[in-house]
């Protein structure tokens, strides 16, 4: 039986012919008439810088084309995101590039602003939209995408369309209350196969925009790397954390990554997912889904057509699709869910009872970002993120629970795990990111026994881990990796949660 799609009310002016599948990817973040007398469509990426296989693109452009005009599409880099540093930044310059070579290519003008000293322009949004018939955004869950468009869609009196970009199934066409994974798993697993054909691409109607703009774009499109360092160094942004080598900023990479590890490691994901010591035994794909490098859809599409064990592809796809987008689905849920106060009531309240036991260890911030902590397993994994920009799944594991026994209390706790991991992965800031934080801290069964400290969250050992193929010589070579020396502030991190937002 065909599962009914669950639609949101769209406005009566979208154009008849929009594909469904592109339709159902579209919330309207404010009811706002379409303006008259415009220059273009205004497609805002934050998240999903890739220029094919872009929702908001194909459906900036099937407006644009009903309404006579062109698109244009902006990516603005402001210094004030939290965490702002080398690294993060090196990811949204070199995707930003991306995006301008790949629109030029197909006929659309991309402008990016890179701001720094002398070069800011604050509410470029807001001066952009001014000449713009309506503004295609993203509908995101967490960090700067969700708080900048919902805080634009609501002081604008332009029409906003967001656009779901990030899963496979639209997270808002699910049913509300969906409560566990099994019922996440059942009603997603429903709909995926009516999704996995991605968008179509239009052709634009309209040669690329060459009007007025409010601003001096920063022209990317033909930098090279040394050129987009230079850029790099004059922001006011974190220097001390360096650039990830290991993945670079590239949608190419990220589709060349899930074609080779279809044909050489897929095979044996089931089995090796976690041995942090099997190289490429996991796909390094999340800094690229988090970046929006690549769609969900282009990754399971690969692993459908892998020629490999059923069970191989079933366990690939159930992290890709159900773990990873069960937490975006439970971020548009939850209204805390970023937060400790956003725990499950008995994994807080216990954490809580057990806030004035004695720690045996309290470690301060230098030392955890470090990697400079008596346990050698711990400190392998915060070093290789340090170096690489990456954690293995079954170390982050360890890591995240450790950090409830050598805080002060468990609310420094959660908001120390979520700075070191929002600050250092290239895949943080991410649903992902608190969804398993959740799970470290109690979210998902709680222990057999209360213990101090933990209550009744269930604390991990690294005895299994530590068993594992070549993983006694992988710890020692990352437990004294060398690594550069980070700015750590003087206080404990504050919760996750909006900083500044410009727009
Ligand atoms: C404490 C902790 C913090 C984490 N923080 C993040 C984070 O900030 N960002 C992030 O993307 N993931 C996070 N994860 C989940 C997981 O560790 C990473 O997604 C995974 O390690 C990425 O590596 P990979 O691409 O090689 O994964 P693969 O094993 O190749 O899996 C393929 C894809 O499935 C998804 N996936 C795999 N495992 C998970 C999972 N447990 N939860 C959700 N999606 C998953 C990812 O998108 C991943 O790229 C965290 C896990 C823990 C325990």
């Amino acid at each position: 039986m065909t599962e009914p799609i669950l639609r949101t009310a769209l406005p009566d002016w979208l154009p008849s012919e929009l594909p469904d599948t592109l339709a159902d990817r579209i919330h309207p973040m404010n009811d706002n008439p379409v303006a008259q007398d415009a220059r273009y469509v205004l497609c805002w990426l934050q998240q999903a810088l890739r220029a094919d296989e872009n929702p908001l693109i194909e459906l900036a452009l099937h407006l644009a084309n009903d309404l006579g005009l062109p698109v244009l599409v902006y990516h603005g880099m402001s210094q004030s995101y939290p965490h702002a540093s080398d690294r993060l930044h090196w990811m949204l310059l070199g995707g930003s590039r991306e995006v301008a070579q790949g629109c030029a290519a197909r006929g659309i003008r991309m402008v990016s602003h890179v701001v720094r000293p002398g070069h800011i322009h604050r509410g470029l949004v807001y001066a952009l939209a001014e000449d713009a018939a309506l503004v295609v955004c993203e509908d995101h869950p967490t960090f700067v995408a969700s708080w900048q468009s919902r805080n634009f869609a609501a002081k604008t009196d332009h029409a906003v369309l967001g656009v779901d970009a990030a899963r496979l199934v639209p997270y808002r066409r699910l049913p509300d209350g969906l409560k566990t994974t099994p019922a996440f798993r059942k009603a997603s697993g429903a709909l995926r196969e009516r999704y996995l054909g991605g968008v179509e691409p239009v052709e634009p109607a309209h040669p690329p925009y060459g009007g007025p703009l409010p601003f001096v774009p920063d022209a990317l499109e033909g930098a090279t790397d040394a050129q987009l360092h230079d850029l790099m160094a004059e922001c006011e942004i974190d220097h001390s954390l360096p650039v990830s080598d290991e993945h670079p900023p590239s949608r190419e990479t990220a589709l060349r990554r899930v074609h080779d590890f279809c044909a050489r490691q897929l095979a044996r994901y089931k089995w090796t997912r976690n041995n942090p010591a099997a190289v490429g035994a996991g796909s390094e794909l999340s800094p690229y889904l988090h970046f929006g490098m690549i769609a969900p859809w282009e990754v399971a599409r690969d692993v459908h057509g892998a020629d490999v064990h059923a069970a191989a592809r079933w366990k690939y796809l159930d992290e890709l699709l159900t773990w990873r987008e069960w937490f975006h689905y439970q971020a548009l849920h939850m209204p805390d869910f970023e937060l400790f106060d956003g725990l499950p009531k008995r994994p807080r309240a216990s954490l809580l009872d057990h806030a004035d036991d004695p720690r045996d260890t309290v470690y301060g911030l230098d030392a955890m970002l470090h990697g400079r902590t008596d346990d050698e397993t711990w400190n392998a994994a915060q070093r290789q993120w340090l170096v690489t920009g990456y954690m293995h799944n079954n170390l982050r594991m360890y890591w995240g629970k450790k950090i409830i026994g050598w805080t002060p209390d468990p609310k420094t706790a959660w908001n120390v795990a979520c700075y070191i991991n929002d600050r250092l992965s290239l895949d943080g800031r991410d649903p992902a990111t608190y969804g398993n934080m959740r799970w470290c801290f109690g979210a998902a069964k709680p222990a057999y026994r209360e213990q101090p400290v933990y209550g009744w969250v269930a604390p991990k050992s690294d005895r299994a881990l530590r068993k594992r193929d070549g993983v006694p010589e992988w710890l020692s070579i990352w437990a004294n990796a060398e690594h550069a020396r980070l700015r750590v502030p003087n206080d404990w991190p504050e919760a996750p949660r909006p900083g500044r937002s410009e727009a």
